[in-house]
């Protein structure tokens, strides 16, 4: 891989271009969300200077550290938050996130959307669905979806815009990616986020509007520090 980020964003979205064309989509019908979790700013001013907007954190709190300098420099951002949400970190995630991706739980939308009510703010969000039920993993549950989709967008008047998620490491992610879809289509939300560094184009031909790269771009991250 290519250490030039700016050379990797643009074999990324034209890859992407391929896949989308494929489908009978267009380039534009998905976006490149450039997760740069563990890269500093002046490596993600790169990307900033190379004409890309759209990024992704998991991190609450590193995001904190590093994006509101960077937001305050370039105005039209948008970062999405593509990482678990702890109910005290909401408020804070409102303030710097555009899209929030990961509503997994009935107490977080809650919460959200008191705090929405609250302060004024409304990131659009997805709800993460965890497609492979794995226990250890966070989303909502494939049998529960089309009732929190509704708790959701009915009940609390969250702006959900789409359903998104992270296939088990050890299977076929093109089988995850097509319930996602069916999920998604049949509750009228046109938002899909998935597909990573290793299969955004699997992802994006089996309908996928947002795809997570982040190792494609930015090259491998350093191991995770133990908490
Ligand atoms: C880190 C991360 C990605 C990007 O993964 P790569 O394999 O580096 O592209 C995508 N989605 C989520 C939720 C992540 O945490």
């Amino acid at each position: 891989m290519s250490n030039d980020i700016i050379e990797n964003i643009a074999s990324i979205q034209a890859q992407i271009a391929d896949a989308a064309q494929e489908g009978g989509r267009e380039a534009s019908d998905v976006t490149l969300v450039a997760v740069s979790k563990t890269h500093d700013a002046p490596r993600i001013q790169q990307a900033l200077d190379a004409g890309h907007r759209v990024f992704g954190e998991n991190r609450v709190q590193e995001a904190e550290g590093k994006w509101p300098a960077l937001k305050e420099a370039t105005r039209d951002v948008s970062l999405h938050l593509i990482g678990p949400l702890q109910g005290n970190k909401v408020k804070p995630a409102l303030e710097l996130f555009d899209v929030i991706e990961t509503v997994d739980r009935p107490k977080l939308a809650r919460r959200l959307a008191g705090l929405m009510d609250e302060t004024g703010l409304r990131p659009n969000i997805f709800i993460q669905v965890n497609t492979g039920e794995e226990p250890q993993k966070a989303g909502i549950l494939p049998h529960d979806v089309d009732a929190f989709v509704a708790q959701c967008r009915d009940d609390l008047e969250l702006p959900v815009i789409g359903l998104m998620c992270i296939p088990p490491v050890d299977e076929e992610s093109s089988l995850h990616f097509a319930l996602l879809r069916d999920m998604a289509h049949r509750n009228g939300l046109e938002g899909l986020s998935m597909g990573m560094s290793a299969d955004f184009g699997v992802a994006v031909r089996f309908g996928a509007t947002y795809v997570r790269v982040g190792t494609a771009i930015f090259g491998t991250r350093p191991p995770i520090a133990p908490a």
